[in-house]
């Protein structure tokens, strides 16, 4: 089993991180989860480019790509290297739940395996 180091999830994320699947709430309105359907950039001019969120349950809403939102589903596909081998590995993580990866042990390196040093 590949085994991840990760360290708790605790950064702002701006509404330009969100993808298709992700559930979110406004800083001011936690108690309503939303879940994103689709994002789309629009850009205003080159110093304003809007996000549009379709999401479920209300109309589609445009706000700029730093506005803090805080995650509370964000599913991502991590690759990351091998600490001992260097084999590339890709593993799943929600986020908020599970962490950020630092770093990740494949499963070649098995510590219930034969490798123990016996005494
Ligand atoms: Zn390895």
């Amino acid at each position: 089993m590949t085994s991840v180091v990760t360290i708790s999830f605790s950064r702002p994320v701006h509404v330009h991180e969100l993808r298709s699947g992700d559930i979110f709430v406004f800083p001011d309105a936690a108690h309503t989860a939303l879940i994103v359907l689709d994002t789309r950039e629009i850009p205003v001019s080159p110093e304003l480019v809007l996000v549009c969120l379709t999401l479920t349950g209300c109309e589609p809403i445009s706000l700029p790509r730093t506005t803090p939102v805080t995650a509370l589903r964000m599913v991502r596909k991590v690759a990351l290297k091998c600490l001992l081998c260097g084999k590339p590995t890709e593993t799943e993580l929600n986020l908020p739940k599970d962490g950020e990866p630092i770093s990740v042990v494949c499963d070649d390196h098995d510590p219930t395996g034969t490798a123990v040093p016996t005494a």
